[in-house]
This record gives structure tokens, C-alpha cells and sequence, in this order.
């Protein structure tokens, strides 16, 4: 099996503060990975550490062998990391598909842009479909629901065609259907790209989730199985509180 992010002794600080205390991590290619912990525990700050948003002290980020630390934002963007946040950003005024191509066309450069023709990409198309968004592609997505935004933002990344997908909580707030039908499109998103996501809800690892990492004080306490990390006593303390 071939690595493609690892992450060595990551150390970040934030005015005195240790977010990240010599993290270590590696995720193998086609991993469905789901990273968990208590609020603080640093999560965020690793995904912001690998997308070049934070700059760590210590450390570094081999990404299919590429070091990522010292990268700007864009550079790692381009080398096929591809990011969601908390709250989706998606353009309101336009449609599904004007925010899908949008997304591709960052991709591209000048004279592709140019001589790409009018009309729906292969990747576009793919995208609609995986996260099923085809039959909403002409809705403006200022009036989709918080999952259905969740998911064309998800279909933003896929256009880029992104190797390492990083999400961080994207079934906050969701309903019971719309958890249900995230789950499924992380596993079919899974078949053909690494992912990583951030999520706290039990009930979702139980079901989607093969292997968790568990994180705490800016490290990583445990790694195994749902059901492993969920039996282990010192996760329990930390993470479960009983
Ligand atoms: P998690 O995602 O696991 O909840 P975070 O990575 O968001 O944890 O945060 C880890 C710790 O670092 C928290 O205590 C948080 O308050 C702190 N932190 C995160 N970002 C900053 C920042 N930009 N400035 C100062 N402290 C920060």
C-alpha cells in the first residue's frame, strides 16, 4: 500500500498556545480516514497545516512525496489537496452548475479556459452525478438546503480533481436522511479518491467508518476501528467522558 500523506512531528503554536504538539499521521492512498477528538484537540489546525493555511514550527507534510509545508494555498490546491470548511462556501446568485463550472475553471489555465467550449464537462457531469445534484444543476444554490450545499461544495473539490479530499464536519447540522446520504457519497467518493473527514457523530463513524484516528491535546491518542477506539479507556476519558 502506498502512503500518500504523511505527516511528521507537527508542532504548531499560536501566541504560546501548543494546537499541535509533534502530530503524527499517515493516510494511505484510497483511505477513507475519519479523524475525531475533543473540541481543541487540534483537528482543524492539522487540515490547515496541510492546505498551507497555517504554518506549523516543527514538522513536515509529505503528500505523494512532496513536501507541503512552505507551499502557498493555491500551490497545494494544484497538487491535488482539495479542502471544505465548516460552513459551505458556494455561490448564491448562481446556479449548481455555473458554481460546478466555476470550480473546474480553476483548475484550467488561460488558453484552456478559452477554448473549452460552451456545454457541460465530462468532470461537471461526474460531479452532479456523484453527489447527486444533476436533477437541482439549474436551481440557483442560494435556495438549496444546508446539505445540498454541503454537497455541490463537495462537487466543487471533485472537479478539481483532487487526490486527498480533507472535510472537515460536513454532516453538522444535517438531518437523519441527508447524514445517511452523505455517508453513502463519502464511500462512493471513496472508491476513487484518499479522504479524510473531520466528524464527531458516533452513530456516523459506527456505520461509514472502517478506521478512526483519534485525536487529543494536538496529538494523535489512538488509531483502530470504531469499535476499538470506542472500547478504549483512555479515548473514553478524553474523548466520550464516561
Ligand atoms: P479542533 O478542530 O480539534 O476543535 P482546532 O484545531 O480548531 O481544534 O483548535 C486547536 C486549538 O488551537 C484550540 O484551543 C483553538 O482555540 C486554538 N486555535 C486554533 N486556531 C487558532 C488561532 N488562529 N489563533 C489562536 N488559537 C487558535
Amino acid at each position: 500500500m502506498t502512503v500518500l500523506l504523511d505527516v511528521r512531528g507537527l508542532r504548531v503554536v499560536f501566541s504560546g498556545f501548543v494546537a499541535l504538539d509533534g502530530l503524527d499521521l499517515t493516510v494511505e492512498e484510497g483511505e477513507l480516514r475519519f479523524l475525531i477528538g475533543p473540541n481543541g484537540a487540534g483537528k482543524t489546525t492539522l487540515i490547515d497545516v496541510v492546505t498551507g493555511l497555517t504554518r506549523p514550527v516543527a514538522g513536515s507534510v509529505r503528500f505523494g512525496g512532496t513536501e507541503l509545508v512552505g507551499r502557498r494555498e493555491h500551490r497545494i490546491v494544484r497538487l491535488g489537496v482539495g479542502r471544505t470548511f465548516q460552513t459551505a462556501t458556494v455561490f448564491e446568485e448562481l446556479t449548481v452548475l455555473e458554481n460546478l463550472d466555476l470550480a473546474a475553471s480553476f483548475r484550467l489555465s488561460l488558453p484552456s479556459l478559452l477554448r473549452k467550449r460552451r456545454g457541460v464537462s465530462d468532470e461537471v457531469a461526474s460531479a452532479l452525478e456523484t453527489a447527486e445534484l444533476t436533477a437541482l444543476a439549474d436551481r440557483p444554490a442560494g435556495v438549496l438546503s444546508h446539505g445540498q450545499r454541503q454537497w455541490l461544495e463537495i462537487g466543487m473539490l471533485l472537479v478539481q480533481r483532487p487526490r486527498l479530499l480533507l472535510l472537515d464536519e460536513p454532516v453538522a447540522g444535517m438531518s437523519k436522511d441527508e447524514r445517511e446520504r452523505t455517508g453513502e457519497l463519502l464511500q462512493r467518493i471513496a472508491a476513487t479518491h484518499t479522504v479524510v473527514v473531520v466528524e464527531h457523530d458516533m452513530e456516523f463513524l459506527r456505520r461509514y467508518a472502517r478506521k478512526v484516528t483519534v485525536m487529543h491535546q494536538g496529538r494523535v491518542l489512538r488509531e483502530g476501528s470504531v469499535a476499538e477506539v470506542q472500547d478504549d479507556p483512555e479515548v473514553r476519558e478524553v474523548y466520550l467522558g464516561r
